[in-house]
């Protein structure tokens, strides 16, 4: 075990784990933080730093009771985590579904605060949901639910402390709901409390695209680095909300075959490729693939492992386990959803030489769009959608070939090295505040002192 191993693994009882959570396969927010554990081991994170970036700030538990249809008041749990602010206002999307935990939620709040660092928005983390089924809920329901969340967290809510954005369940319409409350209390219209919200009050051209956008380009990155191209590869979808129809779209446009595509309703195959237009269309009307004649449907589970050369999970986490993960024939993963992957089924595709684009760079497409939707709401000039895509290409196109540098730098998988590359911005913040050598000693002494060499050039009048 080396020096550092045992720094990190001596720090583990204080820093205040959870009891109770044994770092289990299925535990979201414990998957993460081993990736997280070993970045922190290669860039031999100062302890304090450590500490900090392992603990979510603020996690708030809300009851949200409203008047269901039938006249009977039902009470349901929400949960807004944030997860540092210490780079900018909190930001992450909000969802809706039964299995929302907090655990789960504190997870999804902690990659986003990777994701802004890696993509270097000037945003924290955070994420929220309420623990709900919305398909059995009327839309007046859901309109009541939402803006009863909103009002119990509104003291976090603001376009300089925590700015939401949909997420799995949520949609445009739930954005304006959130904005319009917001906006209520706040006695002015707040477009920027929200992002992701109707392009009619302040969203961004391009943020409805932008999730699967992002995944298409980083797809097409890591196709050209394997000596592939868009063109002619076959492309497996789990999901097909936002993301995954919209990578699926997008990809199919740029020449793809999409071989493979799932939902929660069904799994539908087709080895000369689904037409995906039609399978958008048919998703509108119907809200759902079940039902859907024109391919062959296969067992939900097969749509990970069917032979393709790109497989975009997009639905939910933990979907590649310990289980699947040996049969899956992708030459390529690309992670819409957050997630996806266990810490035991990395393990597996590294050794299986899969090219892994982890989730906060694969997917970090929306949030870049939503960070963009934010400052011209701010800034109170709109961009047209051509500068939308292209300032998103740039971006994406710079932290994919930065996290190939990362990985090829400490010789270890792409999921390391964007937790890597995602760490940096705190060790150069640190800097600029203090040295990351004596501050944690300066600070248990209660005021912040300048490290020697720092003395040396005030004194110097550098
Ligand atoms: P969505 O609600 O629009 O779509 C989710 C899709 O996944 C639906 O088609 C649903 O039926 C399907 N699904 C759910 N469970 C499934 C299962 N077990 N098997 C197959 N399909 C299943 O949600 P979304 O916005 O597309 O989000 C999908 C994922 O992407 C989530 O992990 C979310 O956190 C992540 N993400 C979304 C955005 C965004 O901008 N929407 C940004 C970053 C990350």
């Amino acid at each position: 075990m080396t020096d550092t191993a045992t720094k990190y693994d001596d720090l583990k009882p204080i820093i205040g784990r959870d009891k109770d959570m044994i770092l289990a396969e299925e535990n979201p927010f414990e998957a993460m933080m081993e990736r997280f554990d070993h970045a922190a081991k290669l860039l031999n994170l100062d302890p304090g730093l450590y500490k900090v970036l392992r603990n979510p700030e603020k996690q708030i538990i809300v009851s949200v009771p409203i008047l269901r249809d039938s006249g009977e008041v039902e009470v349901y749990t929400g949960y807004r985590v944030l997860y540092n602010t210490s780079r900018g206002p909190a930001k992450g999307g909000i969802r809706f579904d039964l299995n929302v935990t907090l655990e789960e939620v504190k997870a999804l709040a902690a990659w986003m605060t990777w994701k802004c660092a890696l993509v270097n928005i000037p945003f924290g983390g955070s994420k929220g949901g309420v623990v709900c089924d919305p398909t059995t809920m009327s839309m007046g329901e859901l309109e009541r639910v939402t803006r009863r969340y909103t009002s119990s967290i509104i003291e976090v809510l603001g376009p300089d402390s925590d700015v939401p954005a949909p997420d799995v369940n949520t949609n445009e319409r739930v954005m304006a709901w959130i904005m319009d409350t917001y906006s209520m209390h706040k006695r002015h219209t707040v477009t920027a409390v929200v992002t992701g919200k109707p392009v009619e009050m302040g969203g961004s051209l391009g943020r409805r695209e932008a999730t699967g956008r992002g995944c298409m380009i980083v797809t097409r990155e890591a196709l050209a680095t394997l000596g592939m191209s868009l063109k002619g590869a076959r492309i497996a979808v789990q999901g097909f909300g936002n993301v995954g129809s919209i990578a699926a779209a997008l990809m199919a446009q740029a020449g793809a075959i999409i071989v493979a595509a799932s939902d929660k309703s069904t799994a539908l195959h087709n080895p000369k490729g689904l037409d995906v237009e039609d399978l958008i269309k048919w998703v509108k009307e119907r809200r759902q693939l079940a039902g859907y004649t024109k391919a062959q449907t296969i067992p939900h589970e097969q749509v990970l492992t069917v032979d393709c050369d790109v497989l975009i999970p997009a639905a939910t986490e933990n979907v590649i386990t310990r289980k699947n993960a040996p049969h899956i024939k992708a030459k390529i993963i690309c992670e819409g959803a957050n997630g996806p992957t266990s810490a035991a089924a990395d393990k597996i595709l590294e050794d299986k030489g899969v090219f892994v684009i982890p989730d906060i760079l694969a997917n970090a497409g929306g949030v870049t769009v939503s960070y963009f939707e934010w400052v011209q709401d701010r800034g109170g000039y709109f961009w047209d959608e051509e500068t939308v895509n292209r300032r998103l290409e740039a971006i994406l196109v710079r932290s994919f070939s930065e996290v190939m540098a990362m990985a090829a730098k400490h010789k270890v998988a792409n999921r390391i090295a964007s937790y890597i590359v995602a760490s940096s911005p705190w060790i150069g913040w640190r800097r600029c505040i203090g040295c990351a050598e004596c501050m944690p000693d300066a600070l248990s002494r209660g005021r912040r002192r300048w490290p020697a060499h720092e003395e040396q050039r005030v004194a110097g009048g550098l």
